[in-house]
């Protein structure tokens, strides 16, 4: 992971969403059977695991504050932080014909994020800027935000959320004028470790496009 730096363009491969992640690919690295057994199944298995993790900790399961910890964690896994990892989750996208022919950036900024480091599970959070040129479809915006929810509900590292991102909106708009910057903060660097808080990482990938447009780079560049 590459801290408080930016990261500029590589080569984006295809997204498979279900494949094991070859190397040199945004795919997260999911395994190939991993939605073989329901959701209900993987809250029982975890509760179980999450429930020795306390034990060998020497916490008491029996005090009222902590018997329900481990299946309450097992849900939020399941149901909430990580289910942008089953594909089931990734969100219906409708366009619209670009009926007034719009053809310059559409910014879609200051959209929030939680994320969490796929090396210690902590949280990541952050904004996304995301922008991009129309060609005969528009997207709604509650759309653009959906997209940076469902790659953002996984175990993560940044240069792969952006890219995850990016790689969608081009994919559902058939443009290459796609653009995402994001800046986050790792709780992995503020809450252990360094233990520094305050700092930010920034990671973008912008086409060419945008690159020779000084309004598009500020704009995006520019946080709240
Ligand atoms: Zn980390």
């Amino acid at each position: 992971m590459k801290q408080n730096g930016t990261l500029l363009n590589t080569q984006v491969p295809k997204d498979d969403e279900t494949c094991i992640t070859p190397k040199n690919t945004i795919t997260s690295p999911i395994k190939k059977d991993d939605f073989s057994i329901s959701n209900e199944e993987k809250i029982r298995i975890i509760t179980h695991h999450f429930k020795e993790i306390m034990d060998v900790l020497g916490l008491d399961l029996n005090n009222d504050s902590l018997k329900e910890t481990p299946k309450r964690v097992a849900k939020m896994y399941v149901n909430e932080i990580f289910s942008g990892l089953n594909p089931k989750n990734k969100p219906e996208i409708t366009l619209f014909d670009n009926e007034f022919n719009y053809t310059e950036p559409l910014i879609e900024k200051n959209i929030p994020f939680t994320s969490f480091c796929e090396h210690h599970f902590v949280p990541i959070q952050g904004i996304a800027n995301v922008a991009y040129i129309p060609s005969n479809k528009v997207i709604g915006l509650s759309k653009i935000h959906r997209v940076v929810d469902y790659f953002s509900k996984r175990p993560q590292v940044q240069e792969r959320l952006t890219l995850q991102i990016q790689n969608e909106l081009k994919t559902i708009l058939k443009t290459d004028d796609v653009g995402v910057v994001i800046k986050a903060s790792h709780s992995c660097i503020s809450c252990r470790g360094i233990d520094h808080q305050g700092s930010y990482t920034i990671t973008s990938f912008l086409p060419k496009s945008f690159k020779s447009s000084t309004d598009i780079m500020t704009c995006l560049n520019t946080f709240k």
